[in-house]
């Protein structure tokens, strides 16, 4: 289980612990939940199932089994059958799949946000239209299924209701070998060079002059409105404020680098677009992902650069669908992209799973094995895990196979991702904790982003929960997002040893 240190500060729809004053997507989610009873459909029975659980963006499930001994009581469900509870889920799903009706549910969450004073009003209209068309899909498919509703209102004879409960992956037969402590390089030993970067999070409207403290949720930018004449504007190079960065710094912090350098590789944890998050389109992300990936490549030059993948990424962000969604909803428009642009840095087999899921492992020399994963498979602000969060796209017992396959040939594994893994949903977390323990002589360094500050986590034995097994090193991010100082490489010198 791990512990942390320093003292995290969060973005906008990241976690929970977000910064002080800036909205929240949670708060957004649940206006959409509460549309989805508000608006009146074919039935008056949806108030009760969606009343009686407003989706908290994350959570352990003990809070919902919690509820439901007062479901019955509350609403009087026990009156109702199992059959007629389903038909009425089912009916209330066929009510939904209409277009107009994902409208009237969107137009009803636009009412609450401006309401309850969620975001400025331009931003609850984006914001809604943006999330509706999933966020509609999922609740429909997860928490208003037939089987999950009546499962969760009249007990487990009629249904499962099973969102977010624990479970397991499965751990090779191969007893563990004893743990051999790290001991420090041998003097004269080789040396790697490797530079990490994350959260760049560019702003392609940044803009000189602009309001640093506006109402939106993203400020800096055209559409961010001119100061008060007794305040300062935008700086030329950023703002110590909610801004993100323009090309122009991320230019300069790239080019800046040739002294701390040569590097040996990159290992580049995600987060390129910046936090205009009520307004991405599909367009817009890409545009990021090939514009960074080119500065990154024109001042690192032939330097294998090995990323992975962030949860702006995506838009919505956070939208992350396990592979088993098919079609326009999937993540493929996101991977196939990445696929293109990354192809000069990632061999053919990488190059494939990260076409199906975001993850990959290879290996950069001889040795050592580095394994990029996909965390928004952990994350509790990707809503598609409220569909089924069981090992999303297989992924912890791939990194299972992968590690087993390490130790069996004595190399060595980093891991590199985004959210880092103390930060995720609990079963995952709990699995992943469970993994390191076990392959604690193999895996030699964790690397993660998505805080924004310079911290780490620390695992420990399972058994005792007092002996320290393995390291996270979480780097901080370029961006100067949330009024943070921005970071010129090394900020930090990490020595590990393989
Ligand atoms: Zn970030
Ligand atoms: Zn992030």
């Amino acid at each position: 289980m791990p512990r942390h240190g320093g003292h995290p500060r969060f973005c906008w729809v990241q976690d929970p612990e977000r910064s002080a004053g800036a909205p929240s997507l949670g708060l957004l989610w649940l206006s959409l939940g509460l549309a989805l009873v508000l608006v009146p459909l074919d039935s008056v029975v949806l108030w009760a199932p969606a009343r009686a659980h407003p989706l908290p963006p994350q959570g352990p499930p003990a809070r919902f089994s919690g509820t439901v001994p007062h479901l019955q009581d509350v609403f009087g469900w026990w009156n109702i059958s199992c059959p007629v509870c389903k038909a009425l889920f089912t009916a209330i799903n066929f009510g939904l799949k209409k277009e107009s009706n994902v409208a009237r549910v969107g137009s009803v969450a636009i009412k609450l946000c401006k309401m309850l004073n969620i975001a400025p009003p331009t931003v609850c209209q984006s914001a809604v239209q943006l999330f509706e068309d999933d966020m509609v899909e999922v609740w429909r498919r997860s928490v208003l299924s037939p089987s999950e509703a009546c499962g969760l209102l009249l007990g487990s004879t009629c249904g499962h209701w099973d969102i977010f409960s624990s479970w397991n992956i499965s751990l090779p037969a191969v007893p563990k070998p004893p743990p051999k402590p790290p001991s420090p390089p041998a003097p004269g030993a080789p040396v790697s060079r490797v530079l990490f970067l994350t959260d760049l999070h560019w702003d392609h409207d940044y803009l000189e002059g602009t309001d640093p403290n506006c109402a939106d949720p993203l400020c800096c930018r055209r559409g961010s409105g001119l100061p008060p004449t007794s305040q300062p504007g935008a700086g030329y190079w950023g703002e110590y404020s909610k801004c993100d960065l323009p090309l122009r710094t991320l230019d300069s912090l790239l080019s800046g680098l040739g002294p701390a350098g040569p590097f040996d590789m990159v290992y580049w944890t995600g987060d390129i677009p910046a936090h205009d998050v009520w307004q991405q389109s599909r367009q817009d992300q890409l545009r990021a992902l090939t514009t960074i990936t080119d500065l990154v490549r024109k001042f690192l030059g032939p330097v294998p650069v090995y990323p992975a993948v962030g949860n702006h990424e995506s838009t919505p962000v956070n939208g992350f669908p396990p592979p088993f969604i098919k079609g326009n909803r999937s993540s493929s428009w996101l991977y196939e992209a990445m696929a293109k642009a990354w192809e000069p840095w990632l061999p053919a087999e990488a190059l494939q799973t990260l076409r199906i899921g975001g993850f990959y492992a290879l290996s950069p020399r001889p040795g050592l094995r580095l394994i990029s994963l996909n965390m928004n498979f952990c994350s509790r602000e990707n809503f598609w895990l409220l569909i089924n969060s069981t090992d999303p796209a297989g992924q912890l017992q791939w990194l299972v196979g992968e590690l087993q396959a390490a130790e069996d040939r004595g190399d060595k594994v980093h891991i590199i991702g985004h959210i880092p893994p103390g930060h995720c949903l609990k079963s995952w977390s709990w699995n992943y904790y469970r993994i390191v323990a076990r392959y604690e002589n193999t895996l030699a360094g964790q690397f993660f982003g998505h805080t924004h500050v310079d911290e780490f986590e620390i695992f420990y034995d399972e058994e005792t929960l007092s002996r320290p097994l393995a390291v996270a090193f979480l780097a901080p991010s370029a961006t100067t997002y949330i009024s943070l100082n921005p970071v010129s490489p090394p900020s930090f010198q990490v020595t590990v040893s393989t």
